[in-house]
């Protein structure tokens, strides 16, 4: 058994259902279902019994101590976050709460946890905490791109708090030899992804004839990755990382906004053309730009591929393809997040919050 913290989010659930998919293990998932956490995305394992999802939050000491007593899981991954940057910008409370204060209270009780194992078991378990390139701060166009060894020089409040658990989860090992693995990742996409980011809104605002809003000049460059190679790297580092260390994860995909916004308006013409024959790229409407926007992330994933074997499968173009196959077909999951439909389900299942 392993323990998935907001494995009801869009990386957590995509890593779930990869891991169903490849392994034969059950989850427990730990999910406070913030707008952002979805229990339909865990569907069909749900209902066959692969995984159990249990609606709490990761900052709930007493919580973890009985789940983690009571289901003893052999690793515990650690998705669970406030994850947008420019919600961050807006309210950055619940980000200092869930991401720096809630990690800190899971490596608590991992850490009693772990220290009561029988040895073998003990040696066996790791913690893995998923984390984000957005520590390192911004490049220039000339910079190398971020590695493990990169200063941190975070510059939103969600980069600062991401930064801060990754400090913690370091200390933790250092300190108490808890076995740590930590994951850096880029920009990802994919299913299941809410669609306030990027790539889900494009496409969810391309179908419904409305503009693109494109920050700025649009020439800020992200290093993009399908959300099921990062999955896959997790899984790498998981089996076989060594305690104490760091992987910096990406696609070696660097786009700007507005090139990715391009990708996609080409792909929705060939799959999905607009009544009128007109490119989708004619919604494309340039909006004001976000204050202290990173101007560009890369990510070197050397060590990844040296000491993990791991490399992306998907290009941009493929990965674009898949995603806007899967939001294609799956219009009443798109219309269940907007209209807050899921929440009725969510609630009836697991109580309102
Ligand atoms: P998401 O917002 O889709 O999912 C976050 C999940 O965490 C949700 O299910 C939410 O309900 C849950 N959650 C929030 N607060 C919680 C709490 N206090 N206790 C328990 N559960 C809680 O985010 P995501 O994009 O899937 O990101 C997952 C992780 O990956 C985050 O740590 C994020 O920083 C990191 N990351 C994301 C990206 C990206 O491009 N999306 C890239 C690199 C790293």
């Amino acid at each position: 058994m392993i323990l998935v913290t907001g494995g009801a989010g869009f990386i957590g659930a995509n890593f779930v259902r990869l891991w169903l998919e490849q392994r034969d293990e059950p989850v427990l998932v730990l999910d406070k279902l913030t707008y952002s956490g979805n229990a339909a995305n865990l569907q069909p394992y749900l209902e066959e019994g692969r995984v159990e999802l249990v609606r709490g939050d990761i900052g709930d000491a007493a919580l973890l101590e009985r789940l983690l007593a009571e289901h003893r899981p052999r690793a515990i991954l650690n998705f669970a976050a406030e994850s947008h940057v420019d919600r961050s910008i807006h309210g950055p409370a619940v980000f200092v709460e869930t991401n720096i204060d809630g990690t800190f209270r899971l490596l608590q009780a991992a850490t009693a946890y772990w220290s009561g194992l029988p040895a073998g078991d003990r040696a066996a378990f790791r913690f893995l905490h998923v984390s984000t390139d957005e520590v390192f701060g911004s490049l220039g166009e000339r910079d190398a791109p971020f590695c493990e060894t990169t200063p941190y020089a975070p510059n939103s409040p969600y980069a600062a708090s991401k930064a801060a658990s990754d400090h913690l989860v370091r200390a933790w090992h250092h300190t108490y030899g808890l076995p740590v693995l930590t994951g850096n990742c880029s920009n990802n996409y994919g299913p299941y992804q809410f669609p306030e980011k990027l790539i889900p809104l494009m496409i969810d605002r391309a179908l419904d004839g409305q503009p693109l809003p494109v920050y700025g000049d649009g020439r800020q460059i992200r290093d993009w990755l399908y959300v099921e190679d990062h999955c896959r790297a997790l899984m790498a580092v998981l089996e076989r990382g060594r305690p104490g260390e760091v992987y910096a994860i990406g696609g070696a995909c660097e786009k700007t906004n507005l090139e990715a916004v391009d990708t996609l308006c080409a792909t929705l013409d060939a799959c999905r053309p607009r009544a009128d024959g007109v490119s989708y790229r004619q919604q494309i409407a340039f909006v004001a730009d976000r204050p202290g926007h990173d101007r560009r992330y890369a990510i070197d994933a050397g060590k990844m591929r040296r000491e993990l074997g791991w490399e992306p499968r998907e290009t941009f173009a493929s990965g674009i393809e898949r995603t806007v196959a899967w939001y294609l077909a799956n219009p009443e999951w798109v219309a269940a997040v907007k209209s807050g439909a899921y929440r009725d389900w969510i609630d009836m299942h697991y109580g309102a919050a």
